[in-house]
């Protein structure tokens, strides 16, 4: 930490309390460092928000986490949290008027390309393009990046890109795959791709086994930042304008420009969205700053739909939902029910005799999420949830949940660009969050513990 004997009592403030912020701020606690977190909004958590809809509290923003990497599941059983998986429902795809079952794969490069053949997702033509794939020469990466949707549409063909890449990143980034930057996003598609055959090496990937990819909590994923910050000195609705330099570290302008508060620091761990966190480096440091600015992010709403149990039954219990394609030109780019993926989900809406299930809506340079009425969202959703899947009847309860820039964009050249953010902090300043190393829980978190190494070491 810069000069931690200068001045008066070294003190570290966090600025907001996501799940990145309340995790740097535990961390520097449990370090014995005095930390205060400072948060613009009436609530903590960020993305992880759980209301109550149709009487249950449901997540109505991130509601699972991989397993697969260890920082979100340790930090949750650190916190004596339940982790639960999700059942074995599986997810399918709505293309062409049918839902049909989603092909095993590598974030959409397919594992078994016969299952796939199978499936009657691929004309004819988009079959062949992919049979070639085995003979093309080890791809040559020009230049240092490349997109997803361009690296693999070179190898597997533009449909494998439009009917199974596109909705699986959809999913995560709520971004086009002709975008999203594969060394960034996939660099082990990447990798693969330039040792060889992509189709052989993502089928020799090890098949499903009992170890499960994604965890949740019981109760939802909401609970996190509640346990995260017990014992901690967090502010709600207080939102930090400025950030200067002094001479013993830095001082935060917060509130309201008719009453600011100036706080001083001597260490500062921004945790803010990328937007925010470039106006908040503006004079600090003007290179970092234009970076962060340069980092475009996604909008978009999820409805949570609470329905009678009789009036769900067309849904059946054996699909955790869908996912759509783009290119089906559909308002929903998604639905999770929730009560077929999560058994805590519905032990605890049966107690009310309400079913859980969500849509989602809104990608990147779509503003359909934030510029539409509640009213019409919800109709969206009704009216495409009734052709998918024949559920027809009227919601008990409904909630309707925007997330305005709520998910960061990875453009080609985003490793590059992070890496010339970090290069551009001065000392004593640190950064962590959706922005830099993944937006996935388990990724958020080790950019918390990554944040707080960076403002330890001397
Ligand atoms: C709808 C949705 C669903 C998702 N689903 C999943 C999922 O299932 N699994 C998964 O792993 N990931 C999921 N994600 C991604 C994941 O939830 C996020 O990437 C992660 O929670 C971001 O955490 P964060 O701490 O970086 O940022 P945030 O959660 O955005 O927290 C930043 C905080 O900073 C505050 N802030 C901003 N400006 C200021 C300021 N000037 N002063 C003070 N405070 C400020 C904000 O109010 C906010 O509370 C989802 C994201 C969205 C939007």
């Amino acid at each position: 930490m810069s000069s931690p004997n200068a001045g008066p009592r070294p003190r570290v403030v966090v600025v907001g309390a996501g799940v990145a912020g309340l995790t740097a701020a535990r961390r520097l606690a449990g370090r014995g460092i005095d930390v205060l977190v400072l948060e613009s909004s009436p609530r903590i958590g960020g993305k992880l928000y759980a209301r109550d809809v149709g009487g249950v509290v449901v997540d109505v923003g991130a509601e699972a986490m991989l397993s697969r990497r260890p920082e979100g599941v340790d930090l949750a059983r650190e916190l004596g949290l339940e982790i639960v998986h999700p059942t074995r429902a599986s997810s399918r795809l709505w293309t062409g008027g049918a839902l049909r079952p989603l092909p095993r794969s590598l974030m959409g490069v397919p594992c078994d390309v016969d299952a796939l053949a199978a499936s009657g997702l691929l004309s004819g033509e988009g079959l062949l393009k992919l049979a070639e794939e085995p003979t093309l020469a080890p791809f040559v990466l020009q230049g240092n990046d490349i997109s997803v949707g361009d690296l693999v549409g070179e190898r597997c063909g533009d449909e494998v890109v439009d009917l199974l890449v596109e909705p699986l990143l959809g999913g995560v980034y709520a971004g086009h795959a002709r975008q999203i930057s594969a060394r960034a996003a996939v660099p082990q598609i990447l990798a693969f791709a330039e040792r060889g055959s992509l189709l052989e090496q993502a089928a020799e990937l090890p098949p499903p086994s009992d170890v499960p990819v994604f965890a949740g909590l019981a109760g939802g994923m909401g609970r996190l930042p509640y346990a995260l910050a017990e014992g901690l000195d967090v502010r709600t609705d207080a939102t930090v304008r400025e950030l200067v330099r002094t001479p013993h570290g830095f001082a935060l302008t917060v509130g309201p420009t008719t009453a600011p508060e100036r706080i001083e620091a001597s260490a500062v761990l921004l945790a803010t969205p990328a937007a925010a966190t470039a106006r908040l480096l503006g004079e600090l440091a003007p290179e970092a700053s234009a970076e962060l600015a340069g980092i475009e992010s996604a909008s978009m709403a999820v409805v949570t739909f609470a329905f009678a149990v009789e009036d769900a039954e067309v849904l059946g219990r054996e699909s955790s939902g869908f996912l759509v394609p783009p290119v089906d030109r559909r308002r929903i780019k998604a639905s999770t029910f929730s009560f077929a993926k999560w058994d805590w989900v519905r032990a605890a809406g049966e107690e009310h005799g309400v079913v859980h299930l969500r849509t989602s809506l809104g990608r990147h340079g779509d503003e359909v999420a934030l510029q539409s009425g509640d009213d019409e969202l919800v109709a969206w959703s009704l009216a495409d949830l009734a052709e998918a899947t024949g559920l027809r009847a009227t919601p008990v309860a409904t909630h309707v949940q925007r997330w305005g820039g709520g998910l960061p964009q990875y453009a080609v050249g985003h490793v590059d660009r992070v890496a010339r953010i970090r290069a551009g902090l001065p000392d004593g300043i640190a950064v962590a969050g959706a922005a830099y190393d993944g937006v996935g829980i388990p990724a958020v978190i080790a950019s918390a513990d990554r944040a707080v190494e960076r403002l330890l070491t001397p």
